[in-house]
This record gives C-alpha cells, sequence and structure tokens, in this order.
C-alpha cells in the first residue's frame, strides 16, 4: 500500500435477511483494518435485487454493526461525501458504465428473453450463456448492427452482457492467497445490466468501489469466483491502475469442518448462527442470535476477531482495541475457520467474568425485570453479582443462578437428599439453629468454623451435611459458596428456609 493512500474499505452485504455470522466477521474485518490504519470503513447496502430484497434487513444489518460497536463511518444513515450508500438510489449512475462497455467491445445487448433462456436450459441443462454459444443466441454480437439498432429503437427489453474472452488467464495477486487465477474459458457472460435497468451485483460492486474510491476489499471466499469478472471490469472500464487490493477471507467452516456454518447446522445443532434474533417477516419463523442468548458483544466480537485470525502468540482474548492494534492482514489464515460453539461460550465466560459489574448490570436489571424483579437494592445485586459472576456462561443466566437470593426457592430437589436423611440429620440441623439464632457476627468467616464445629461434635461427616444445607438454601446443588450465601441471605431468612426445608427432608 503506497503511504499517500488513504485507506477505505466496505462492507457491502445485500439485504436479504438476518445477518450471519461470517458476515459480521467480514465486517469487522473491514473495521479493524480501517481503524488499525486510521482509514474509512463505509457501509453500502447492496440491494439492486429487487426480488432478493426483504423488509427490515437493513434496520437489522445497523442494529447489528451499533450492537457489536463496528461503527462506520459512512453509511445511508451517516452519508459522506460519496453517496447515496444504497445501490438502487444510485441506479442512474450504472446504465452509462455499461454502455461504454458496449461501445469499446467488452459487452454486448442480449434480446433473449426469458422464456427463451428458459427454453435453452430445459434443452441443456448446463446452459451457460458464454463464448461456445453466444453467436447463436439472439445478441448485438449474432445480430447485425441494423437488426440490433432496429430492436434497442424499438425499445425491445435487453439486458447487457460482459463479452468474456475465449481463452485468457487473468489473475490477480489476493492479500492472503498471494496470485490467483482463472481461466476465462470457465467463465459464462454474466449480465451486468439487467432489463430493468438495475444493474447485477457484478457491474454495481466494480462500479460503486471505484466511485467510493475503495481502496482495500476485505470479503468472504464465497466471492473468489466473481473476481475474474470483476477484474476485467476494472480495467475494461480504464480504472485498472485505481483497483483495489483484495482479501477474500476464509470460510467458517462447520463444527466438523465439512463444508461452510450454514444456517442450517445453527437449527440442527442447537447454537445461533446469526448475530441477533431474525425474525423473516414472510413465515414468522424466528431464527435465534448471539445477542439475545446472553453473549456480551465484546465476546461475540472477540470470537469473531480470532475465527481464521490470530496474532502469533497464544492469546486468545483481546478487547476490541487490541484487535485494532494487533490486526495484520499477513496472519489471517487461507484455509477455513471451524466455529466451535464450545469457545464461543468460553469466550463469552471469560468477557463475563473480566466485565466490571457496571457494566454487565444493565443486563442483569433486564434479566431481573424478567423474573418480576422491579425493585432492586442496588448494593445487593452489586454484592450478587460479584459472588455468582464466575458461574455464568451467558448474562441472562444471572437469574438462574442467584434467584434464591432474591426469593424463596420454588423447588426443593428433595430427591437428592430425603433417601439418606436419617433422625441424626434432623437433630443436627435443630442443633445449628439454635446455635445459629444466638450469633450476632453473621459473615461467613464466623458462621464457617461454627458449621464446621458442629458437624465434627455429631461425628458425621463433612460432605453428608453441607449438601443438604446448601439444597435448603439454594434449592439445588448449585451456588457460590454456602457460607457466603448464608451471609449474604441474612440470619433470617437462613432460618426460615432450614425450618422449612427440614420438613420436606424428614
Ligand atoms: N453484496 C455482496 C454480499 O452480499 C458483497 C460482496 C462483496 O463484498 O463484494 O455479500
Amino acid at each position: 500500500m503506497s503511504s499517500q493512500q488513504k485507506v477505505r474499505v466496505r462492507f457491502a452485504p445485500s439485504p436479504t435477511g438476518g445477518l450471519h455470522l461470517g458476515g459480521v466477521r467480514t465486517a469487522l474485518f473491514n473495521y479493524l483494518f480501517a481503524r488499525h490504519h486510521q482509514g474509512e470503513f463505509i457501509l453500502r447496502i447492496e440491494d439492486t435485487d429487487q426480488t432478493r430484497f426483504v423488509a427490515g434487513a437493513e434496520e437489522y444489518i445497523n442494529e447489528c454493526l451499533a450492537w457489536c460497536g463496528i461503527s462506520p463511518d459512512e453509511s445511508p444513515a451517516k452519508p459522506g461525501a460519496f453517496g447515496p450508500y444504497r445501490q438502487s438510489e444510485r441506479k442512474p449512475s450504472y446504465r452509462q458504465y455499461a454502455e461504454q462497455l458496449v461501445a469499446n467491445g467488452y459487452a454486448y445487448y442480449a434480446f433473449d428473453t426469458a422464456e427463451e433462456l428458459d427454453q435453452q436450459r430445459k434443452l441443456q441443462p448446463n446452459f451457460r450463456y458464454s463464448h461456445e454459444n453466444r453467436m447463436s443466441l439472439r445478441n448485438s454480437l449474432s445480430l447485425s448492427e441494423a437488426e440490433t439498432k432496429a430492436l434497442l429503437d424499438e425499445g425491445v427489453a435487453h439486458t447487457i452482457r460482459i463479452k468474456m474472452p475465449e481463452d485468457e488467464v487473468v489473475s490477480f495477486e489476493d492479500m492472503i492467497r498471494g496470485r490467483v487465477s482463472f481461466e476465462t474459458k470457465l467463465i459464462d457472460d454474466k449480465v451486468l445490466l439487467k432489463a430493468d435497468g438495475m444493474p447485477t451485483y457484478h457491474l454495481a460492486v466494480v462500479v460503486d468501489d471505484k466511485a467510493m474510491e475503495i481502496s482495500h476489499i476485505f470479503r468472504g471466499e464465497e466471492w473468489l469466483p466473481s473476481a475474474p469478472v470483476h477484474l476485467l471490469l476494472w480495467e475494461y472500464l480504464g480504472w485498472k491502475d485505481q483497483m483495489p487490493q483484495w482479501a477474500h477471507l476464509p470460510l467458517i467452516l462447520k463444527p466438523d469442518g465439512n463444508g461452510k456454518l450454514s444456517k442450517r447446522d445453527g437449527d440442527r445443532l442447537g447454537f445461533p448462527v446469526y448475530a441477533m434474533n431474525w425474525t423473516d417477516p414472510k413465515t414468522g419463523d424466528l431464527t435465534k442470535g448471539f445477542r439475545e442468548l446472553g453473549f456480551l458483544p465484546k465476546a461475540f466480537v472477540n470470537m469473531l476477531g480470532v475465527l481464521g485470525w490470530n496474532d502469533g502468540t497464544d492469546q486468545e482474548l483481546f478487547s476490541v482495541d487490541e484487535l485494532i492494534s494487533k490486526f495484520s492482514v499477513e496472519r489471517i489464515s487461507k484455509s477455513g475457520a471451524k466455529f466451535d460453539f464450545e469457545k464461543a461460550k468460553w469466550f463469552n465466560h471469560e468477557w463475563i467474568k473480566k466485565s466490571d459489574n457496571e457494566d454487565l448490570m444493565p443486563y442483569i436489571k433486564k434479566a431481573l425485570a424478567n423474573a418480576g424483579v422491579l425493585e432492586i437494592n442496588l448494593d445487593r445485586v452489586n454484592t450478587v453479582l460479584s459472588v455468582v459472576k464466575e458461574r455464568l456462561t451467558y448474562v441472562s443466566d444471572f437469574w438462574g443462578q442467584a434467584s434464591f437470593f432474591f426469593e424463596e426457592p420454588k423447588e426443593y430437589d428433595v430427591d437428592a437428599v430425603k433417601p439418606k436423611w436419617n433422625a441424626d440429620k434432623t437433630v443436627f440441623f435443630e442443633n445449628m439453629l439454635a446455635e445459629f439464632e444466638k450469633q450476632e457476627d453473621w459473615t461467613a468467616s464466623t458462621l464457617e468454623p461454627l458449621f464446621k464445629s458442629k458437624v465434627a461434635e455429631s461425628g458425621m461427616k463433612i460432605g453428608e451435611l453441607m449438601m443438604p444445607y446448601r439444597i435448603m438454601l439454594v434449592g439445588g446443588k448449585f451456588g457460590p459458596d454456602v457460607f457466603v450465601i448464608t451471609e449474604l441471605l441474612g440470619k433470617e431468612t437462613v432460618i426460615i428456609r432450614v425450618k422449612k426445608a427440614l420438613e420436606l427432608f424428614k
């Protein structure tokens, strides 16, 4: 990259539905590269295919980027000097380039109707419009100049197609893969401008990347087969020296490494593949997202940041700022990155542990409100959070891990206790209650030795009594240190719960 060149990258999603985590990773890598080089990150909505347009998808993309903290410098919502940022609004700008390509012999008008092409496909299942058959189809190459002119003058619907060279090798230097070559004889004559005057993706992407002065393009590997078409367009339009540098990002693979991770894999294996919940406006089907499951955006971003990239050390936990400062294209891997949901959960767990209570508080308040706890004592919630934080995989686990601090357990795991219960245990807890009632200093550090000395006096084993005691307070075999729980619940609540549970266990 020359030192004068301003880094301008773009994330260019089509608004066709929810964002797959691969899409968010593409946005993230563009963003990290831009920030690392003090460049600009642009969001461009590629909505030229009206048949695939889905209401609400653009809003979803905006919300998703905002949730991840990947904020565009220019976007439809925040226009800069290169707008509009929705391709449908740029429609008038494309035709001139398609016509220029026709005039220079790099493209041609094709008059074949949809029915005629369907007919061809029926006759030959592998039909492609290419140098092999273009002279037998209805286009400005096969028709005479006069015939073509007449059709155009009549206003007959037509597309404009690129005239792929018959037998050339097109190659470019990919920032990740090195030199990549393609044989043009294997590529069909892609439509550039559709009959409705809208450009296809291929034309629009090149025209807009040029118009928006994009310097580098990070996009998914699935776009690699389109690269030769784009490359030729840059060349045919006379812009080759301004062509951006490309990096095709490795695929995100299924957990077993067999193929690209799809939305269906998530449904099948029970984990989200979308960043946030997405409800299909037509079918009403809900596809679950990481956000709603209880992922922190910084954990989600960290997890994506290391899917196909590492800093060359064993470090796995990175804040966004660290990702920005350490990001380098050289360390993006060429091979696909397996998605491991257990690892994703680990990132979230680690980031919850690392987060200040204050940062977690909005999620915790929501979890409490969802559980119907509306009046809260902030100090108490803070204390409880500090105690249970390291047990949370998702922020939404808070209620499940801490409800007993706010209300009596709804159920007690009686089955874990009752079969082994005996009169000695009843006596032990009755004695313990008497001791606890007398206790003035209600802290874990005095209650624990007191409990243990009573156990020693009883001659029973500590485990035989600790587990039932925990269930008395918590309802089940989970939660933080039982004496910390004892202290936080307070004397009155502990006594009430032990008495109540004793009745159930006896
Ligand atoms: N509109 C394409 C997509 O939906 C963008 C591909 C590219 O970045 O060139 O992913």
